[in-house]
């Protein structure tokens, strides 16, 4: 009977994943998608505490340690996750995620201590969650670093070398362990998890530039298939599908930014590409002279457009002007103008960043088009504000063969006819390279601070 309702809870558990991934795919339902599959999680835990049994019919013992560990983590996760600055939250979701890599390692530790002359299935399942786990584990530490700036980009010499000698090591080691070496040899064992690791930090540290959307995602769906090998170990269903699930969308959201930074799958997985930051393309080049454009004259060329994209970068969340980014898009609407929003699929610093800062500004999902859809609308754009973005309207991208982000898809606002950028400086963007396009004939600079001026802008076009 109680297996019965332990089963009935997985089914449950995995059906919350399934219905909450689905709702997570459109901004308005997220939020609830979110807590429909936590809820989900929150059964499936508790009842694997109270219902589960062992093969002998003995219920889990060790309360004390198990809820222990429950709350330190709900106290730490609760905490971090409430006190987290907006703009810190991709390095979080890089650490959370992986936290969840380390999970999959320490079970496999854990397996391998319990069993250490495990059957040959077993023991390939327990490696395999271990090197998978550990890779992600590292990468993802690495992976925070870099967007917090703790850690900077190295070219490793030799690396893509190194890194075939490690996976190689790797492959040697889990086959010496699988023929029963380890008995005689436990460090063997812990070799693997070693070379694992190494691997994990160098495949992420020398990916810099343009390029970390994909690592990110790649990433993430490491975690996933180093969970779903867990729940393969532990005979876990529910585990499985969370582990399948999470590995899946890792897997499609991989694809999706491959597409968008225009990089093959094969390029990721060997680490080849893009160490090279700025600089790729020679030292930076002499680029003349820039134009800046007045805040009255911003707002009077926007009230009499007929139609104006907003596109909004890393800097606009960075500022915090989401809401009044969508006061402006509600003034200029009373007026008349028809304005979209041109989202680029690695703007801000993790994947649907953008779409998730705007839905937070409650901007309507309508209004947000699809790179390719922007580019198709540019033409026919009188005004385009670039608010806080950089590499995603980098020229460079097309033009300098050079570049390090030559080849990825641009939001090309150089179509529209007036194009005003909003930043406080003209430092370079996360990929550290310099763009011509503020240069441009048709290019207007408006500094400061996103926030501030949209604020300024609001009222002078309520007055206009
Ligand atoms: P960028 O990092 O290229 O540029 C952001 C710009 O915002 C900066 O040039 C900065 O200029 C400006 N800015 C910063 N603060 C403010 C502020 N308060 N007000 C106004 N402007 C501000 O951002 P993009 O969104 O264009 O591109 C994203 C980059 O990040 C890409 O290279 C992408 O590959 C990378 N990346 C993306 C990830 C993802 O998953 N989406 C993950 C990791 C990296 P200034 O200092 O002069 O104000």
């Amino acid at each position: 009977m109680e297996n019965s309702i332990l089963l009935l809870c997985y089914l449950i558990g995995s059906i919350t994943f399934i219905v909450g991934l689905k709702m997570l795919s459109h901004p308005l339902s997220a939020r609830k998608g979110n807590l429909v599959a936590a809820a989900g999680m929150i059964i499936t835990i508790f009842a694997t505490l109270f219902l589960y049994t062992n093969h002998e019919g003995q219920h889990l013992h060790n309360y004390l340690w198990i809820f222990a560990g429950l709350a330190i983590g709900t106290v730490v996760g609760t905490l971090a996750a409430k006190r987290v600055q907006m703009t810190a939250m991709p390095e979080m979701v890089s650490m959370f995620n992986g936290m969840g890599g380390a999970c999959a390692m320490l079970i496999s530790l854990i397996e391998h201590n319990n069993d250490p002359a495990a059957d040959t299935g077993k023991m390939a399942i327990i490696i395999l969650g271990m090197i998978i786990g550990t890779i992600s584990f590292a990468g993802s530490v690495i992976a925070w670093g870099k967007l917090n700036g703790s850690i900077k980009d190295r070219t490793i010499p030799a690396g893509q070398a190194i890194n075939f000698i490690l996976l190689g090591g790797v492959a040697v080691l889990s086959v010496m362990v699988l023929t029963g070496m380890a008995a005689t040899m436990p460090v063997l064992f812990y070799g693997i998890l070693a070379l694992a690791a190494l691997y994990g930090v160098l495949f992420v540290m020398p990916i810099g530039g343009a390029d970390m959307p994909v690592v990110i995602s790649l990433l993430n769906s490491f975690t996933g298939v180093a969970a779903a090998f867990g729940g393969f170990l532990y005979n876990n269903p529910v585990m499985l599908t969370g582990g399948i699930l999470v590995g899946s969308a890792g897997t499609i959201l991989t694809i999706l930014m491959c597409q968008a930074m225009n990089r093959s799958l094969k390029n990721v997985l060997i680490g080849s590409f893009g160490g090279a930051k700025a600089g790729a393309s020679g030292a930076a080049k002499e680029q003349g002279n820039y134009k800046e454009i007045s805040l009255s004259d911003t707002a009077v060329l926007m009230a009499y457009a007929s139609k104006v994209m907003i596109i909004p970068g890393y800097g606009l969340a960075v500022a915090q002007a989401q809401h009044t980014c969508h006061e402006l898009e509600k003034v200029l609407h009373e007026k008349g103008v028809e304005v979209s929003y041109g989202i680029h699929p690695v703007a801000g610093r993790m994947p649907g960043h953008m779409n998730v800062l705007l839905a937070e500004a409650d901007v309507s999902y309508d209004r947000l088009l699809e790179m390719e859809d922007a580019n198709d609308q540019m033409g026919t754009t009188s005004v385009v504000l670039i608010l806080g973005a950089n590499d995603v309207v980098n020229p460079a991208a097309k033009e300098d063969p050079a570049s390090p982000i030559y080849g990825m898809p641009i939001l090309e606002v150089e179509k529209a006819d007036h194009v005003i950028v909003n930043k406080r400086s003209m430092k370079p963007g996360y990929a550290g390279i310099e763009n011509e396009l503020f240069f441009r004939p048709k290019t207007s600079m408006l500094f400061g601070d996103a926030k501030k001026m949209l604020q300024s802008l609001v009222t002078e076009l309520k007055s206009v």
